[in-house]
């Protein structure tokens, strides 16, 4: 018999580059895995994750337990919990996003035999495939045990789109060649805890308390924990069903455990015969709006829902009108088509419309593993423009999270000598500051002071985020209620902490760190940070000036309304419009210095360094475990100039320069990108991103390749083990946003929608669907040397858009179109 024979540790490749043997993207709805490799698994859970933007489950194999090769994960957005660790010789608080009681445990076993385990059979087919288009992870199994008895154990699993309480895992056992009792064990797993990063693992784990477990009726099974100090319920019930031809009848036994419970059902099964099994976990939280109790509304979500193939229906439906409205439709011949939806499909399992109307933000790793515990961070910098255009909702919704932060937030900025409003670089639950005060360098296996929370940049992320969301949507109402108050309070922080310098006659803005990590303090100063972070500096100036434009946009009883609460009055608002004038920016010559004194740093040995350690990415970790800093160098870890051009246009920057009587020639801009792609080590996957847009224009076939880079972060894992531990959705979906919005010029300005493609030779075709105001599924297709803009039937009132220097009105019911050539 001519079989494909794996065996486990046996990873087998699909062909082509030793990335593309890691994972093949066969198509663009395909990824597909084949073999069963224990050391990349914990890449395969995080990338296999399956979700609904309410939680998330990793692809872990059902049967398998935390083992340092699986680690199964369930995490449901905003449930957080704090723990306090010793780190040497002081006490530290964590906060985590929980992972909650695991819902997929499911194995079996033959004839009283050992419970199924992978690496105890002979494996003859392993493949495992992730269905972008369906939401539907498939794992096919097919194995020869001890006895020599031939089994497939095929799986299917989903994390329903369709109700955002539900999740269904389907296992069918085929005995080809053998009769006799099966015994399958479906349970659920209180005894988990937060072990995901090696990292923190020596570090108190354990955020589930008072687990209490039962049995609902016979076939349903029920786990209740609560968090430790946040004191969250999470409530499971799960419903498992054995069919053959119809019901079939079985024996159950319920096997409980202090902290787990399952149920053992065994049925007879004859050789050539095919059962599947079926497991439904409803799961809700205390957190939930509209519920009595999470363990009755656990229930009830258990008894509404209906058969695996029925839940299976509804939730494929629901896929599909999703990618009808977000789906990017890219020719390029190669896997980009593929990993752009991968990273569509998981930007929307972590954030979705099920996450409207929740009090949650944008986790940076995503629901996808417990990196940075979950925390938000100003990575939705990168996410909101592609959500802006598809579901402006949503961005709204996320948007609030912030706003409900904005009290807290105020009294950091006082804590901090301030006034207005300061946001936390790292938040969680509360939105007070979250970032860790130490961090290990694993390669020194030093704990380190971590000054990353002197990112004051992180509030001009959020006022930047709001500011566009305004713009692209024209939603007067949330400025009004929300938007503004935030913005104005930005502002007053920025003017608070800007110091006049009278020598200098500017603003300056000391003590901060920018975007790039490396730098966090002058070498050998006693106190950290660095003073005048151009990206900073500049960006505060920029919110400063929106800010008073805000106060121009507001209706006037509104705008009245407002300053009197705030207590903002003329001679405050005169201060604002000076530092907005004035801020200092530092420059080495044409070069925007990334802080004051940067240049003034040696230069490092790239070609030395690269040549000892091959990856240096994270140089700080190889700097440090030297004995010597990354902030001794002209070295960045990723994008900080260079993101004033990712966020700014040239003309914007170009006022903003003029603003303050800097002359900043646009023709100064290649320049400056030069330098700073010279000295970047790319350590953080935003930083390719950034890149890549920067050349997206001028130099497309370094934007393009710098684009391939940035897509294969998570699927290649390019920085060797970080995916494993979630995803990074500021990349993912900034690859999106680039092909989208970097490649088509496309622009959300002056109350008109914008295209001006330039699209990198080796994309031949590129279609979308636009939301843009009240307009659903504008249509934008580019390819053949066309473009073409297609407005849907609707008694919406038309559209201004605007062709390079062109603006038209496009009503409903017309299509533009015009040759590309010559852009
Ligand atoms: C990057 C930050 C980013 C964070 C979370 C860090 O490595 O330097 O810019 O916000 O990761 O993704």
């Amino acid at each position: 018999m001519d079989r494909h024979l794996v065996k486990p540790g046996d990873p087998v490749g699909v062909g082509g580059s030793a990335t593309e043997a890691a994972a093949a993207v066969r198509g663009p709805w395909l990824i597909s895995y084949e073999g069963f490799d224990p050391d990349r698994e914990g890449l395969r859970e995080a990338l296999c994750a399956t979700g609904n933007g309410y939680f998330a489950t990793r692809g872990a194999a059902p049967e398998a337990i935390a083992d340092g090769v699986h680690y199964p994960g369930t995490y449901v957005a905003g449930a957080f919990n704090r723990l306090e660790s010793d780190v040497g010789g002081r006490t530290v608080g964590n906060e985590s996003l929980v992972n909650v009681p695991n819902w997929l445990p499911l194995t079996f076993r033959l004839d009283g035999g050992p419970w199924f385990r992978i690496d105890e059979v002979e494996l003859l087919d392993y493949t495992q495939q992730l269905d972008l288009r369906r939401g539907v992870l498939t794992r096919r199994v097919r194995f020869r045990d001890s006895e020599g008895r031939h089994t497939s154990a095929n799986q299917r699993r989903f994390v329903s789109m369709a109700d955002r309480h539900l999740g269904a895992l389907e296992l069918t056992i085929h005995a080809e060649d053998w009769s006799g009792l099966v015994e399958v064990r479906s349970g659920i797993d209180g005894a988990v805890e937060n072990k995901g990063v090696k990292r923190y693992r020596d570090l108190p784990s354990d955020h589930l308390d008072e687990v209490e477990v039962g049995a609902a009726s016979s076939g349903v099974i029920e786990l209740q924990a609560r968090t430790s100090e946040s004191r969250i319920l999470i409530a499971e019930a799960v419903r498992t069903s054995v069919r053959g031809d119809g019901e079939r009848e079985v024996e159950r036994l319920l096997v409980r455990e202090p902290a787990s419970v399952a149920e053992e059902i065994s049925f007879p099964i004859a050789a050539g015969e095919t059962v599947r099994v079926e497991k439904t976990v409803g799961l809700h939280t205390s957190r939930d709006p509209a519920i009595s109790e999470p363990m009755l509304a656990a229930r009830r979500a258990l008894e509404h829902a209906g058969t695996f193939a029925e839940m299976l229906e509804a939730h494929v439906l629901r896929w599909g009108q999703i990618w009808e409205r977000v789906g990017i439709s890219l020719e390029e011949g190669r896997r980009a088509g593929g990993i752009l939806n991968l990273h569509v499909f998981h930007l929307l399992q972590t954030v979705s419309e099920h996450s409207v109307g929740l009090d949650v933000g944008v986790p940076a790793r995503g629901l996808h593993g417990e990196a940075y515990r979950g925390h938000i961070f100003w990575d939705e910098l990168f996410v909101f423009p592609f959500l802006t255009v598809h579901v402006p909702e949503l961005s709204r919704s996320l948007l609030l999270y912030r706003m409900r932060r904005l009290p807290e937030a105020r009294h950091a900025a006082r804590e901090a000598g301030c006034i207005g409003a300061m946001f936390p670089w790292q938040s969680g639950s509360d939105g007070r500051e979250e970032t860790q005060v130490v961090h290990l360098n694993p390669r020194s296996g030093r704990w380190l002071p971590d000054h990353s929370h002197l990112q004051r940049h992180i509030n001009v992320a959020i006022a930047y985020n709001l500011w566009q969301y305004h713009k692209a949507t024209g939603d007067i109402e949330f400025l009004v209620e929300h938007g503004a108050e935030v913005l104005l309070e930005i502002a007053r922080f920025w003017a608070s902490v800007a110091r006049y310098d009278r020598v200098r006659q500017r603003y300056v803005i000391e003590g901060v760190v920018g975007p790039d990590e490396y730098h966090d303090a002058y070498p050998d100063a006693p106190a950290p940070g660095i003073d005048n972070n151009a990206y900073t500096n500049l960006m505060a100036a920029w919110v400063l000036w929106r800010a008073l434009d805000v106060l121009e946009q507001l209706p006037e009883e509104r705008r009245t309304q407002l300053c009197e609460r705030l207590l903002l009055d003329r001679p405050e608002l005169d201060c604002w419009e000076h530092a907005s004038r004035w801020m200092f920016v530092p420059f080495d010559g044409l070069i925007i210095s990334q802080f004051e004194g940067y240049e003034k740093l040696d230069e490092l040995d790239w070609e030395g360094y690269r040549r000892r350690y091959g990856d240096i990415d994270r140089l700080d970790r190889i700097l440090e475990a030297e004995g010597d800093s990354t902030n001794r160098y002209q070295a960045s870890k990723q994008a900080d100039v260079l993101m004033l051009f990712y966020l700014l246009s040239a003309e914007e920057l170009a006022d903003l320069f003029d603003r303050l009587g800097y002359p900043f020639a646009p023709e100064a801009i290649p320049a400056n990108i030069d330098y700073y792609l010279q000295r970047t080590s790319d350590g953080s996957t935003l930083s390719r991103v950034v890149h890549s847009w920067v050349l997206a224009r001028s130099r497309r076939p370094e934007s393009w390749r710098l684009l391939r880079e940035a897509l294969e972060s998570d699927i290649a894992d390019v920085q060797g083990g970080t995916t494993a531990e979630g995803i990074h959705l500021g990349a993912m979906a900034g690859t999106v946003d680039l092909v989208q919005r970097g490649y088509t010029g496309l622009e959300l300005r002056d109350e008109a929608l914008w295209l001006n493609p330039r699209l990198p030779d080796e994309i031949t075709r590129l279609e979308f669907s636009l939301r843009y105001r009240r307009h659903w599924g504008i249509r934008v297709q580019i390819g053949d040397g066309v473009l073409r803009v297609s407005v849907p039937r609707s008694d919406a009132p038309p559209i201004r858009f605007g062709y390079r220097d062109q603006l038209i009105e496009l009503g409903p019911g017309e299509t533009f179109e015009a040759p590309l050539d010559g852009g």
